[in-house]
């Protein structure tokens, strides 16, 4: 790209800024926050201003965000030019967040105006399900100025998400690498290069995966069609006994012979009865994974089926350690009890 070139494009970032709010004194305010985003010392993580509140009247640094965000969008989305991928790149800023205790993935893209699929992409996050709860409350959250498409170059194989791979299949080809322009992202340390496709969004088949498929596959569908969950995964006390230990799946409440159906595709492995469990199915899945679906009524499976998701497997009950008609249902890895609000979607 020539100078020339670049300051069209500087000029033409400016103008969307100013038309896009009406008072001139907008780009000097957009000057006198980055000033004093410095003066005040403002939060940094590694290259990136940190974010605090996604709120604009409360952060400065989000307000700022808020506001590159606007000028990305026109940038990418004018239909009279069309960016150049270096062009868009050059401009792109990053801006980092530490989400709060009661943030999900969903509350927080919400608040960015640059959209799901930038934050997601960027952030290595396979479907949005898989972070509600503390999964990603710890880590630090990028935000991107400018919207599209990151698709990692350093993560292949094992490393990368099932929505990566299907990404690095039809975006990474050689006719398709000039949509985009390699960025490089530090953090904690440690770059990491992407390719940023400005302006992108997700094929219909990488939507349907993002919004139905978890991280290495891990997704499931609720074994229920109506339910109320009595009883969440973890620490609680026992019902029945009254003493406290580990709930290693979720109680869901549902009139006697309500149906259930197989969470994900695999094969019943195990068909018993069980003092605590009742009359039980165990399905086997893919990826090590592993469905229980307890205190049945009735089983309408046979031992070594295989099942497809939402196959007809037995109906709900009372049998075993139970006050009254629902189904204990759990998810395990390995052998590992895992928490199912982590990978289950209702099915529509
Ligand atoms: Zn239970």
């Amino acid at each position: 790209m020539d100078g020339g070139c670049k300051r069209t494009l500087q000029a033409q970032a400016a103008q969307s800024a100013q038309s896009a709010c009406t008072r001139k004194a907008h780009n000097l305010r957009v000057a006198a926050c980055v000033l004093r985003l410095f003066f005040l010392g403002g939060a940094v993580f590694g290259d990136y201003p940190l974010i605090e509140r996604l709120d604009p009247r409360k952060d400065i640094t989000f307000d700022q965000y808020v506001k590159n965000v606007e000028i990305g969008r026109q940038l990418v989305y004018n239909k009279e030019r069309v960016v150049e991928p270096e062009d868009a790149a050059r401009i792109l800023t990053i801006y980092a967040y530490k989400p709060l205790g009661n943030d999900d993935f969903y509350s927080v893209q919400a608040r960015c105006p640059v959209g799901a699929q930038s934050i997601a992409t960027l952030n290595h996050i396979a479907h949005p399900d898989v972070l509600t709860g503390g999964a990603f409350a710890g880590g630090i959250i990028l935000l991107p100025s400018i919207p599209g498409l990151f698709v990692p170059l350093d993560i292949t194989g094992k490393n990368a998400n099932d929505l990566e791979k299907l990404m690095a299949a039809s975006r990474l080809t050689e006719a398709q690498r000039d949509m985009g322009a390699v960025i490089t992202i530090s953090g904690n340390g440690k770059k990491e290069r992407f390719l940023f496709i400005p302006g992108a969004t997700f094929s219909v088949t990488e939507a349907a995966f993002f919004l139905t498929f978890g991280k290495s596959g891990a997704s499931f569908q609720y074994p229920l069609r109506y339910f109320t969950l009595t009883s969440s995964f973890g620490v609680r006390r026992n019902p029945v006994t009254g003493t406290v230990k580990n709930h290693d799946g979720l109680d869901l409440a549902a009139p006697l012979g309500s149906e259930v159906y197989a969470a994900q595709a695999g094969v019943v492995t195990d068909i018993g009865s069980d003092s605590v469990y009742g009359n039980y199915i165990v399905i086997k899945h893919e990826g090590a994974w592993a469905s229980l679906y307890g205190h049945l009524s009735k089983i309408e499976i046979d031992l070594y089926a295989s099942v497809q998701a939402g196959d007809l497997i037995g109906r709900v009950g009372s049998t075993g350690q139970s006050t009254g008609p629902h189904l204990h249902f759990e998810l395990r890895q390995n052998g590992k009890a895992q928490d199912p609000g982590k990978y289950l979607f209702k099915s529509n």
